[in-house]
């Protein structure tokens, strides 16, 4: 199907929105894209992108420059919450050379996606906030919160989390809590660490971190579970005192990062379906649906950006190689919901494993340890069908 010229409208200015947007104009269309917010900042967290994400990012022509604002991980270290000693060292500097493994601040990632996109035309407005999609027409609608409305005959729900494009394919489906809360802050850090992401686990417990921004910068993401409810959502605050309490008894190293935690974020992690439907064509219109908007994932494989670059990558492809809206549509939502699917499992999965206590603990950790022993690739040889897919190719 022809791109030039073609108008399409996307719905939030996320990853995945400005890399639609981006990849769209590359081939000539006429992009606006409609963000809530009043200008693109980010909070301070950070992200891994991962070589899947990366294969994307090199063909948006953005990979040279996310490289160089990006710190290059050597590895990935599960271990011992309690006494931080190693149980597997999964080495990355091998995994995908020539796309690599990146720990970037995600303020940096969405500048370089939104001057990507309005270096190639994109329009990007900002206070847009969508308060409900009108399917009922021949054509799809935004209807705004100020009461305006947006048509367009392709409208791109890239709307995050609590999607209202999602709503009006699937009307309103509750997630359920998973019982676990998520803290995430940023501390100061010393730049001499490694670029190692290191998984800290302990019963009920694990914290991921790792070293951003020339390493001066560490993130960190503490997961615990709880029986009572937390919000989700991202703009959460809790006193790091909570934070402290709940790793005191790991490590030294651990207990001294989270010392120096002073701006901390709470938010509740709930478990949602990948949406059965992504597409759906109308009258004289369409729409489609892709990121958070179409796959929620709990954070615990670092997938959901990542995901969301390669929905980016495969949406247009898909409409451009396929003659009508509705055949590019539907290669689109078949190319993409299993996957989808089989990452977000993998995800869900990850939680258990990090938090097992007793028996079960030791016996896991022993056979961690000799596995990193006796075959030291074959754990990350296990996501080759992750890593190791590149959907530009
Ligand atoms: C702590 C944490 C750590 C993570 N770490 C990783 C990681 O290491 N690697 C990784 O790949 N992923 C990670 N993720 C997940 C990743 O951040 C998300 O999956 C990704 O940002 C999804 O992109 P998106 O564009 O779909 O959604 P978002 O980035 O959330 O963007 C949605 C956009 O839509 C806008 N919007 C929403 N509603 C409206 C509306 N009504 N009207 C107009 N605009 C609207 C929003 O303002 C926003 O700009 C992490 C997530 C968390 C919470």
């Amino acid at each position: 199907m022809p791109m030039l010229g073609r108008q399409i409208t996307v719905l939030g200015a996320g990853v995945a929105g400005l890399a639609v947007a981006r990849a769209l104009a590359m081939r000539g269309a006429q992009v606006t894209v409609l963000e809530q917010a009043d200008a693109i900042t980010e909070v301070g967290a950070g992200l891994q992108i991962s070589p899947n994400g990366m294969a994307v990012l090199q063909a948006l022509a953005l990979g040279d420059g996310i490289a160089a604002q990006s710190i290059r991980a050597q590895a990935v270290e599960l271990r011992d919450g309690r006494d931080g000693s190693a149980v597997l060292h999964m080495d990355l500097a091998r995994l995908r050379p020539a796309q690599g493994w990146h720990f970037i601040h995600r303020a940096d990632l969405i500048d370089s996606l939104a001057i990507g996109a309005r270096d190639v035309g994109v329009d990007i407005r900002l206070s847009q906030k969508v308060d409900r999609i009108d399917l009922t027409g021949d054509r799809p609608r935004a209807v705004m919160t100020d009461g305006t409305t947006h048509d367009a005959p392709l409208m791109i729900g890239a709307d995050g989390l609590h999607s209202p494009m999602r709503q009006a394919l699937l009307g309103r489906i509750a997630p359920f809590f998973t019982h676990q809360v998520a803290w995430r802050t940023v501390i100061p850090n010393d730049p001499a660490d490694p670029a190692v992401a290191e998984v800290h686990m302990g019963a009920g417990r694990h914290l991921v971190s790792y070293p951003l921004r020339g390493g001066t910068l560490r993130n960190i993401v503490a997961v615990e579970e709880r029986r009572r409810w937390v919000e989700e959502g991202w703009s959460l605050r809790d006193d790091p005192m909570e934070l402290r309490l709940a790793f005191e008894d790991f490590s030294p190293r651990v207990r001294g990062w989270l010392d120096k935690a002073e701006d901390v974020w709470l938010w509740g992690l709930f478990r949602h379906e990948v949406s059965p439907e992504w597409q759906r064509v109308l009258p004289k219109g369409a729409v489609a649906l892709m990121g958070d908007a179409a796959h929620p994932t709990l954070p615990f494989l670092a997938q959901g950006a990542n995901m969301a670059l390669e929905d980016a990558w495969s949406l247009v492809r898909s409409l451009a190689e396929t003659d009508t809206l509705a055949a590019g549509l539907a290669a689109y939502q078949s190319a993409r919901r299993p996957r989808c699917a089989r990452i977000v499992a993998a995800a869900n999965a990850n939680a258990h494993n990090y938090h097992l206590s007793g028996v079960k603990r030791g016996v896991a950790h022993a056979a961690l340890r000799l596995s990193g022993m006796v075959a030291p690739g074959l754990a990350l040889k296990k996501f080759d069908w992750l890593y190791g897919f590149d959907v530009t190719a």
